[in-house]
């Protein structure tokens, strides 16, 4: 049981046959999770959240030092979180708000560059850039007031589903009946297996290197993006205070050399990419947080809600897709995914369940469109630009120059990054 929150449910079971029976169950503490389950509450919903790591409040981010995972929020996620009453709430001294995008090819030349406006945009900004604690923080705090919502500090062994209930077997011996369950169990997802869904799963055989740094020239607000030879991706994205975090996407070998590179390794490293764009754009860079990795894939369940014959289970976040980080898109996509369910659920006709087969199939159909486009977009432009015949170093090079000249496609590209979303 929760050390944080327990309302309803029985003390923490060292027996094993405790039960109890909620409207909503869902699995996984990341942001979809916690996002989901606060927002299921809020439609009045006995909603319980279970994850390894509820039992305590995600601290506050604070001071210079900035976090490790640092995400490009959209406006649809900035929709969402306001629909949480979760916006306001945040530090807004740590948000950073990008109102140019510039994607160059590997010359580092000016008239090679992709650059996306929000002011040609008619938009306010392009994107926020801030950090995960930051968020979760705020949710894991306006969960602590939500008296229809309890969390479990606990781990999911074993899912079973009747006609009309689903029944979960926690490893602390406890068992939950649900009307409904939420598998926001991350990339891995046990649940999304459990019940038979299958995901077509590829490895990119890339790691993303992610770090802090602090440089002397203003970013601009601008989010900066070089494709490498070879296939590797620099972003360096915007953070208040004058600094940048770094995502670079590589082999694991280099990925490994550039984990143990002393400051003055990184800036030759820097040097010797895309003719030394990065400093002439940034000036100099020094580091301000503890570099680290992690190994990219791409992966789309086969379906949303399970199991096949009688879904009774839907899957969010990154148990039902998961795509590379080069268009910063993976959490949005995820947090769409709760919209989306939110706004069936909380329109759902008085005579339906919530797990009544037609609200179920509505979330899927619904998903369905907006992750295949994404996972489609960022794979081709992953892999068009990974190249090296000359080709495909002019098409890097020339082709973003090209796009640059076409007010049609970079108004669908901005489209696209930032997610229609409605609350009604
Ligand atoms: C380098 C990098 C940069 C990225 N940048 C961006 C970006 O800029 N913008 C963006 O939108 N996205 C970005 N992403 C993607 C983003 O990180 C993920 O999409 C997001 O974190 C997924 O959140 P989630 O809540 O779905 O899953 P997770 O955060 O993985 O959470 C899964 C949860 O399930 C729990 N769980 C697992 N198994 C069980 C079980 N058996 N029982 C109970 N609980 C269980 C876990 O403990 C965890 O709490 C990036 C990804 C990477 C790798």
């Amino acid at each position: 049981m929760s050390e944080a929150h327990q309302n309803h449910l029985p003390q923490h079971p060292t027996k094993p046959a405790h039960s109890c029976s909620v409207d909503v169950l869902v699995i996984g503490g990341g942001i979809a999770g916690k996002a989901c389950a606060l927002g299921l509450a809020q439609l009045g919903l006995q909603t319980l959240e279970i994850a390894p790591e509820l039992g305590a409040i995600v601290p506050t981010p604070q001071g210079s030092q900035w976090g490790q995972r640092i995400y490009a929020f959209s406006p649809s996620t900035q929709k969402l979180l306001a629909h949480l009453q979760i916006w306001d709430a945040l530090d807004h001294s740590r948000l950073q708000v990008v109102r140019d995008m510039r994607i160059y090819g590997d010359r580092g030349e000016q008239h090679d560059q992709l650059h996306l406006s929000a002011f040609e945009a008619g938009t306010p900004q392009l994107a926020w850039i801030g950090e995960s604690n930051l968020i979760e923080h705020t949710l894991d705090q306006a969960s602590r007031f939500q008296n229809k919502l309890e969390r479990l500090s606990d781990v999911v062994e074993k899912i079973e589903v009747s006609d009309t209930v689903s029944t979960v077997l926690l490893k602390s011996g406890l068992s939950i009946h649900a009307q409904l369950v939420i598998a926001a169990d991350g990339a891995n997802s046990p649940i999304r297996s459990a019940i038979g869904i299958t995901a077509s799963e590829e490895s990119y055989e890339q790691n993303a290197v992610v770090a802090n740094w602090h440089c002397t020239y203003p970013h601009l607000e601008t989010a900066f993006q070089w494709f490498l030879p070879g296939g590797d991706i620099v972003a360096m994205l915007p953070l208040p205070n004058q600094q940048v975090s770094m995502v670079w996407s590589t082999s694991p070998e280099h990925a490994a050399e550039l984990l143990s590179l002393t400051p003055s390794q990184w800036s030759d490293r820097f040097m010797s990419i895309a003719n030394g764009a990065i400093p002439k754009q940034l000036g100099e860079l020094t580091l301000n947080s503890t570099p680290a990795a992690f190994p990219l894939r791409k992966i789309r369940a086969t379906r949303f809600i399970g199991p096949a014959e009688n879904p009774q289970v839907a899957l969010i976040g990154d148990a039902a897709h998961v795509m590379h980080p080069l268009a910063g898109q993976g959490l949005n996509l995820g947090l769409r995914d709760v919209s989306v369910l939110l706004n069936i659920i909380g329109k759902r006709e008085s005579f339906r369940t919530l797990n009544d087969q037609k609200l179920l199939r509505r979330y899927e159909r619904q998903r369905q469109g907006d992750t295949s486009a994404l996972l489609w977009v960022t794979d081709k432009l992953k892999k068009l630009f990974s190249g090296n015949s000359s080709t495909e170093k002019q098409l890097r090079n020339w082709g973003l120059g090209l796009v640059n000249k076409s007010h049609f496609i970079k108004q669908r590209l901005i489209e696209r990054a930032l997610g229609e979303i409605h609350f009604d």
